[in-house]
């Protein structure tokens, strides 16, 4: 509930006044509030005044007080529209409090019965010489398509695939992936031709659509404005469907015409099942954790993930700092870090972190020793240092033995686990160890366990434990911009409940 109010504050300017306006609670009530000790003449509003009377007194003392609301987001929202007259308000944050509590339209939430309906997927594969080279997006989409077809919609598929920037380019054809989406399906998709994406070829294609059909339409950056969600090629898109449906989130923190620009044309716009899953596991995990939590972060660099590290440490019981970043950690503490990667401008960062840690209570494991190699590649000589004791001209490429332990047994009570970024450079088997002994862990413990997509998904998969998981995300730059706390435009744009 807390970190709720902050994004209301820091995101929405959301002012305390507009509570007092809301609520109908006078500020001078609000303002006696000390340690949830108040009690509002009217009981169901002291929900409402406890719930900003944390952030109130966030506010006036800077300390958090040291307990967290769990109550019901629903209750709560409700109160709000009883108690207050100013709809505006109460818009805002019915829209917010939806956001955060995964409460959006899905499929199921609609008739597409002889509507036309437009899917955004991510369709963005691997293609060698034109053939697919995996196919998971494919598979991970079937489910809603299926869905839409059973339904009886006239399913129009769009997606985008590599980067075309703007302009036609008949390598980045999604002409593959409609074939093989018929294969899979066991139905034809009609691929729709067309180098303006929704030009008289696409038209003339949905025109002729049946309750059933499912067509593709072309690579969405064929057009120049998709990744600027421009209002023309947003308006065309709405021009082919009366029912939009988002299930790509991949491109979920991205704000382009397929996914965020065609919701101002659609009036009903609504998540898929890849979508909603990707919301349920990554959104219940970092709002609502069972406990204990564990968050896993490797990855090369510090600087990439620093609202990821800073936003967990507000939330989990133990962080585990593994891979790249973890030298400009052991090089802050005073260590020996050899040519190991390190962003020197992030190491009063690296001490803050741990510092913050240390006041919340929060477990911070670093590695204890490192496998090393003298130089970047995987028939290097390699040996095995402890911690901030790499000899110059060596470079820390992966996590240690006595780390692999450490950091397998912090994962083994945990009930929640979330994994983003390999431990060293697991793409060379040599220095893979710490990653699969990382893998292994969370196949072997019966907690929840929540991949991050890109390289971690990567790395789970090619070592063999993906099916061990419980969720591994299809989305990297989303999974990481949902793990720092962020709204993500394309879940934001679908309706609420
Ligand atoms: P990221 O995109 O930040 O998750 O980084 C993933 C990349 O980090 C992978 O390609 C790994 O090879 C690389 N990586 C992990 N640990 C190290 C390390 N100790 N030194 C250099 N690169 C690393």
């Amino acid at each position: 509930m807390y970190e709720i109010y902050c994004k209301l504050r820091d995101e929405k300017g959301v002012k305390d006044a507009d509570v007092v306006r809301a609520t109908g609670i006078t500020k001078s009530t609000f303002s006696s509030w000390k340690n949830g000790k108040y009690t509002p003449k009217n009981e169901k509003l002291q929900k409402i005044a406890n719930y900003f009377g944390v952030s109130l007194e966030y506010l006036r003392t800077g300390n958090v007080p040291d307990f967290i609301y769990s109550d019901d987001n629903v209750d709560f929202l409700i109160e709000v529209q009883r108690c207050s007259k100013d709809t505006e308000f109460v818009n805002r944050m019915k829209k917010y409090m939806s956001l955060l509590t995964n409460d959006k339209k899905s499929v199921d939430d609609i008739n597409v019965k002889g509507k036309k309906v437009l899917v955004r997927c991510d369709f963005n594969v691997p293609l060698q010489d034109g053939k697919i080279t995996d196919e998971n997006r494919l598979v991970a989409a079937l489910p809603t398509i299926k869905k839409l077809i059973a339904d009886g919609g006239k399913v129009i598929l769009c997606s985008h695939l590599g980067k075309p920037k703007g302009e036609p380019k008949p390598e980045l054809s999604l002409a593959p992936v409609a074939k093989r989406l018929s294969e899979l399906l066991g139905q034809e998709v009609k691929f729709a031709a067309d180098p303006e994406v929704v030009g008289p070829n696409a038209k003339a294609a949905v025109a002729e659509m049946k309750d059933g059909d499912v067509i593709l339409l072309e690579n969405t950056r064929y057009r120049a404005e998709e990744t600027k969600n421009g209002d023309e090629f947003s308006k065309e898109l709405a021009s082919l469907c009366d029912v939009f449906v988002n299930d790509a989130f991949g491109t979920a923190h991205r704000a382009h015409c397929s996914n965020v620009g065609v919701t101002k044309y659609v009036d009903t716009a609504v998540v898929g099942y890849l979508m909603q899953k990707e919301i349920d596991f990554l959104g219940n995990a970092v709002n609502n954790p069972e406990r204990p939590f564990v968050a896993i972060l490797g990855g090369a660099k510090v600087s990439s993930k620093i609202s990821v590290i800073n936003n967990l440490l507000d939330k989990v019981d133990t962080l585990i700092i593994g891979g790249g970043m973890s030298y400009t950690f052991s090089k802050a503490m005073g260590g020996h870090i050899g040519t190991s990667l390190c962003e020197d401008d992030y190491l009063q960062y690296a001490l803050d972190m741990m510092k913050k840690a240390e006041d919340k209570g929060v477990k911070l494991l670093l590695p204890l020793d490192n496998r090393i190699g003298d130089n970047f590649s995987n028939d290097c000589n390699i040996q095995v240092v402890k911690r901030g004791e790499i000899p110059d001209g060596w470079e820390g490429m992966d996590i240690g033995p006595e780390t692999e332990k450490l950091f397998g047994d912090a994962v083994k009570d945990a009930k929640t686990v979330v994994w983003n970024g390999p431990m060293g450079c697991f793409e060379m088997p040599n220095f893979a160890h710490g990653t699969e002994a990382v893998a292994k862990a969370l196949a072997e413990t019966d907690a929840t366990t929540i991949i991050g997509g890109g390289d971690s998904a990567a790395a789970v998969n090619i070592l063999g434990y993906g099916d061990k998981m419980t969720h591994i995300s299809t989305g990297g730059g989303a999974s990481l911009e949902f793990l720092e706390g962020k709204e993500l435009p394309g879940v934001a744009a679908a309706n609420d409940k």
